[in-house]
Formats: C-alpha cells, structure tokens, sequence
C-alpha cells in the first residue's frame, strides 16, 4: 500500500465544520497513513490564530500582565470543538497543565507548543489513531538547529510502529523535556521529515490558498494556475516571494525524490499542484512555466580598469559584506566592473562605511549605488537550452520601452534574471507574461 504523510495547516483546522471535513479528507484515501497538524487558525468573525494566542498568554505572563483572559479563551475555543464533536479529551486538564507550566518559567516555545499538542490530541481521539508527542521524534541540537539524523533515526523507530498516527507540527524538543518550535508556518518542516524518514511516496500539504499562478494576479489578469512545477522551479519561486513552502521543505523532498502534491481544502477533488524532480511527459513544456519577481533590490557597482586581472577582488569585495553579516544575492563581473545586488535593508544604515571600506581595499575609479532596482525572473526548467529564448525575452522588454539594467542567466538553465528599474516592474511583468508565456 503506498504511503502519504499529510500536512494540514491552521485553516484546515479552524473550526468544527473544517475539521470535520479534514478529517473526511484524510479518511477518502487509505495512503493517508501519517498526518502532521497545526493549530487552529483564523475562524470566520475571529481575528486571530490560537497559535498568536498563547504568545500573547506567554508575553503577558511575563509582562506580569493579565494572561487569564486569554487562557480561558484559547480553553473556550478547544472545549466547543471537543463537545461539538463529541470526544472526551480533556481540555481542563490540558490548559492547568500549561498554567503550571507557566508558572514554572517554561519557555514561550513550550507554550506556544501546546496549540499543535491539544489540536493533535484532538484530531488523533477522531480519527480513531494513534497520537505523538512530536517531543518524541522531533530533535534539535542544543544551538537550535535541527538534528536531523536523531529526527530520522526517531520517526523511523517510534513512529513507524504504528499503522496510521497523528503527529502534531511546528515542534519537537532539545532534549526531551525541553521544547524548540521551528520557523512560524513550521508545521510543513515536521511533515516533511516525517515523509523522509518514513520514506514516503508522496508528501501532501493542505491549505487554503495553495495557487501557484504563472505570474502574480495583482500585476497580471488572470494568470493561469501551474499543475506541474519542479522542486528547482519551485525554489526560484520562493526566492522571488511565493510564500507556498519553506525552501527547507522543497530540499528535503527533492534529495529524496518525493513528490509534492499541494492541495487546497476548499477544492479537495481538485489535484492541486504536483512538485517532481521531472515533469510528467504530458505536461512539459519548452517554455517559461512562470514570471516572478521582487522590488527593492540595490546593486553596488564597482569600476576599475583591468578590474579583471586583480587577484582576490572577489574574496576581498565579499568579506566587506560578509562581516556586516549582508548577503550578496547576486554578483555579476566583468573586466572593468564587479557588481554586487543586495536587498538587506542593513545596507542602507551601514552604506558609508561599506563605500569606504570598499574604495580602501580596492581603490577604484568609481563606486555606484543604484536604488530601486526590481529583479524580475523568467522561470522554467531547461529552458536557458531553448534558441531563441533570450531574442524574445529582451524583444518583449523592447516593445513595452523598458530599460534593461542587468541580465544573468542561472547556470542551471533554469532562469533568466532580468534587473530593471521599480518603476517599470509591473509593465516589465506584464510585457514579459505575455510574450513567455500567454504567446
Ligand atoms: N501554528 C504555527 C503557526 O501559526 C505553525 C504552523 O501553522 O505550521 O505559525
């Protein structure tokens, strides 16, 4: 029987009607064998996740503010859920378990926790399966980063014994009573170690807006949704600010090949988006699969003669940025120019001594600091390899009269990257959607 690890985010959860129809979800197809779930989101008429909730309780705790009020809240709102399904977990005594933990100084991370905790106790009395603690598979090494062979060695011993099991996201432990959250929206990393380690054929996450359009809607009219996209094509997105999986997440499905399949709640019979190493025969295609792109970026210009001939200029321009801790996101070269794009907004508050540093190491002839400039990129796996792609790149920036300030294309043939002015990115979106993809 094949095996699919599940993920269902806060609004999948954020009232009975939609746990009731999660819970149908996962029962329509027997491969759902493991399931990962966050903590209740946002219900209509309410304004907040109960995961915002007990960080509240937690900061007003320790602002010796009242965090009562909210307690009983975040119980109200388990207790309904509870009656309205008929189930016996015992909310009462979950919510004195955590007010004693909060007396005992337990860390906001263990509070804010408890969400994922009670919503798994929940959905596993409902479906009848197991639940797991995630402080029992979940490991993160004393500095706070994942330990991820102790988390694979885990799930494959705990959680693998049973049949089907609800693990809750978002958490695990440093060292078995002490409790680390990951990232906000983490609950996705936790499921996608669990399909690693369990070795699963496919990896789901469930959610409401789930769309991966071939442009963004707000620039383009009704750009079409992508069905097939690569876990590479998928990365570039993410980089360029579609927000639909934590890039963790796509590179720990992508070395170990298994699919993606992202599935929105409000259309369950819909097949939603499949992420693959290779698309399907049947959907591939020889051009761009999507436009995206970001404003805000600034490129440091640095011209010297015979710039090109000078060892170490890299290693020297990089470590300036490296010690402000300012990530170089792009770098282009050439014999008279090194280039470098930058987007943290640190830049601007140490942009004098930055320019000076880097006029003392390098003693160039010029420096230049543009502003405003948007990265803008043609997305599509192979396609850097289709003749005539660039031809139709810059004719289409031509005819809608844009200035093009840098141009790179990834050595993956995977994305042309396109610098042109913020003032003219979205008819550079526009002029760029039409002729790459609508044609
Ligand atoms: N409940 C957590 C949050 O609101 C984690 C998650 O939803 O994945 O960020």
């Amino acid at each position: 029987m094949s095996l699919i690890v599940s993920k269902f985010g806060g609004m999948s959860l954020a009232d009975v009607d939609s746990i009731k129809k999660t819970a149908e979800i996962i029962r329509s197809d027997s491969s759902r064998r493991y399931v990962v779930i966050s903590a209740p989101g946002i219900r209509s008429g309410d304004e907040m996740r109960v995961t915002d909730m007990f960080y509240i309780c937690h900061a007003r705790y320790i602002n010796r503010e009242n965090f009562s009020e909210m307690l009983t809240k975040i119980e109200d709102r388990f207790t309904s859920i509870v009656q309205a399904l008929d189930l016996t977990t015992d909310i009462h005594y979950e919510m004195m378990d955590l007010k004693k933990n909060l007396f005992l100084g337990r860390t906001n991370d263990y509070i804010v926790s408890r969400g994922e905790y009670i919503m798994g106790k929940i959905m596993a009395e409902l479906l009848g399966w197991k639940f797991i603690d995630a402080a029992e598979v979940i490991y993160f090494n004393k500095e706070g980063t994942l330990n991820r062979d102790k988390t694979i060695a885990a799930v494959k011993e705990v959680v693998s014994r049973y049949e089907r099991a609800v693990v809750p996201g978002f958490y695990g432990t440093v060292s078995g009573t002490n409790i680390k959250t990951f990232e906000r929206g983490g609950g996705d990393v936790t499921g996608a170690l669990l399909a690693l380690a369990l070795g699963a054929d496919m990896y789901e996450k469930w959610a409401e807006s789930t769309e991966i359009f071939s442009a963004d809607p707000s620039i383009v009219k009704s750009p079409s949704i992508i069905r097939n996209i690569t876990y590479a094509e998928l990365r570039e997105l993410t980089y360029m600010g579609i927000s639909i999986l934590y890039d963790d997440v796509i590179l720990l499905m992508e070395h170990s090949g298994i699919p993606i399949s992202i599935r929105n709640i409000h259309h369950s019979d819909d097949k939603g988006t499949l992420v693959t190493d290779e698309l399907p025969p049947d959907s591939r295609r020889d051009v761009a699969a999507c436009i995206a792109g970001r404003r805000n970026f600034k490129v440091i210009h640095i011209r010297k003669f015979g710039l090109n001939k000078l060892v170490g200029i890299g290693q020297k321009v990089f470590g300036i940025f490296t010690r402000r801790n300012i990530s170089c996101e792009h770098y282009l070269s050439g014999i008279y120019q090194f280039s470098i794009v930058v987007k943290n907004p640190m830049f601007d508050l140490k942009r004098a001594e930055i320019v000076k540093e880097l006029q003392d190491a390098i003693n160039p002839e010029d420096i230049e600091v543009q502003k405003d400039l948007s990265l803008i990129a043609v997305v599509g796996q192979g396609m850097g390899t289709v003749k005539g792609i660039f031809a139709k790149t810059f004719d289409a920036l031509a005819a809608a009269n844009i200035k093009v300030r840098l141009i790179q294309q990834g050595g993956d043939d995977l994305n042309i990257l396109i610098g042109v002015y913020d003032e003219d990115f979205e008819v550079s979106v526009r002029a760029l959607y039409e002729a790459m993809i609508l044609q």
